[in-house]
């Protein structure tokens, strides 16, 4: 049992309010809160001066390459790696070598990660190696803890299968189908956005309608079905018109957009080369306008990474060749605090609200993104919003370096992660 924690003197912000208060944290749960110096004395104080308290964040959308993968990063750097970035819960994608796709290496994963700093989470794949043809096992995967179902890195072509699988996962409580919405005819062999910086380096481009048809079609499925439908790192304007329009109409459909898509555009592939590529590619000025807007709407909901870290030998093969994806977890906090709310764009409770309580609950992972509050978990994240830093590819704690930040200098770092109640990440710095 850890000892217990006093976080003294910040402010808390959570989907309640924003209050001047102390927390007393005991077994891993926030036994009490009160007026600041309340409870000097009573645990290791933890200095939150300046600083804002809040529920730890929770990343649904992560690569941690585990297993098959760990020459670029594994469960222990990439949580590691989240805590620093204030992430205390985090949801791996299967794209993983093998498959994560049924119970066995669920299991597997799950056993892993249960001594990894953060609580990393896996979902799995909603066809067997992704390979489009059959259908998992929803229920078994459920029953293992598996609430997010999907095939990212790859999209389901197949109308017949996802409606099946929306419809499988009717009956199964929390369970949700995520989808990669690109058309894969539409995108075969295309590298960067299909437009004029592809045409400019001669690359295949990926073009933006290749989201629209999907997510329009899977919108579709989702309203015959009644299913639960997710998209990942949403990136074009034409995918949140339709967002937006399924939510009006009541539907059970969900979206989230990564911090790179928010900020960078076809034009900074150029100056990024290999760190500038992922899937789907980086947009159009017009789609990043229309990605803010919809964030700051309500609908997309969250702001998840897609950290996907490459083996600096792997990105060193240059735009055409180089595997796509950006790490993210460590720096979202930043970006996206600076961005956002140094930016006057967003409310501190806003930004609560899309890194932390709605992918906590879009990802149905109830110990996270609660208010902080007594009697709920102490997963939480003390983040100093004047505190400026200048992120460096090498200093970061993945085993990659492919970060689209390289240099870049943002005001706002987290300096403390509590996650079950251990502080697993003080000034900065890991505790372990
Ligand atoms: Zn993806």
């Amino acid at each position: 049992m850890a000892n217990p924690i006093v976080i003294a003197g910040g402010t808390v912000v959570d989907q309640l309010s924003e209050r001047r208060v102390d927390l007393l944290l005991i077994n891993g749960v926030i036994a009490d809160s009160g007026e600041p110096g309340t409870f000097d004395g009573r645990g290791e104080s933890v200095d939150a001066s300046d600083a804002i308290v809040m529920p730890g964040l929770v990343d649904i959308q992560v690569h941690f390459r585990t297993p098959g993968g760990e020459e670029s990063e594994d469960i222990y750097s990439g949580a590691a790696g989240a805590a620093l970035g204030g992430v205390t819960a985090c949801v791996m994608m299967p794209n993983t070598i093998p498959t994560i796709d049924n119970v066995e290496i669920v299991s597997d994963v799950l056993s892993l990660a249960r001594t990894a700093v953060c609580d990393v989470r896996t979902s799995a794949a909603i066809t067997v190696d992704r390979a489009g043809e059959r259908l998992v096992d929803f229920a078994a995967l459920h029953h293992a803890g598996v609430r997010v179902f999907t095939d990212d890195g790859w999209v389901v072509d197949e109308a017949d299968l996802m409606e099946a699988a929306l419809r499988e996962t009717l009956g199964l409580p929390g369970a949700v189908i995520s989808q990669h919405a690109e058309h894969s005819e539409m995108v075969a062999g295309g590298v960067i956005n299909a437009g004029s910086v592809a045409e400019r380096l001669g690359l295949p481009g990926r073009p933006r309608e290749a989201e629209a048809v999907i997510v329009e079609r899977d919108i579709a499925l989702a309203a015959k079905t009644g299913g639960r439908y997710h998209v990942l790192h949403m990136s074009t304007s034409l995918a949140t018109e339709q967002v937006r329009r399924a939510k009006h109409s009541g539907l059970r459909v969900t979206a989230e957009v990564t911090p790179q898509h928010l900020i960078l555009t076809e034009d900074d592939v150029e100056r990024l080369g290999a760190a500038g590529k992922m899937n789907p590619p980086l947009r159009l000025t017009e789609d990043v306008a229309a990605l803010r807007t919809a964030l700051l709407d309500g609908t997309i909901d969250a702001v998840a990474t897609d950290h996907a870290p490459h083996h600096p030998d792997l990105k060193k093969m240059g735009l055409a060749d180089a595997p796509p994806g950006m790490l993210g977890v460590e720096t979202m906090a930043s970006v996206v605090w600076d961005t956002f709310v140094n930016g006057g764009l967003m409310t501190r409770q806003h930004f609560v609200a899309v890194t932390s309580s709605q992918p906590a609950r879009i990802a149905s992972i109830g110990e996270h993104g609660q208010p902080l509050t007594p009697g709920n978990p102490a997963n939480i994240a003390v983040f100093d919003p004047a505190k400026t830093w200048s992120i460096d590819g090498s200093s970061l704690q993945s085993k990659s370096m492919n970060t689209p930040w390289q240099g870049q200098r943002f005001t706002g770092q987290v300096r403390h992660t509590i996650c079950r109640g251990q502080l697993v990440v003080h000034e900065g710095v890991l505790t372990n």
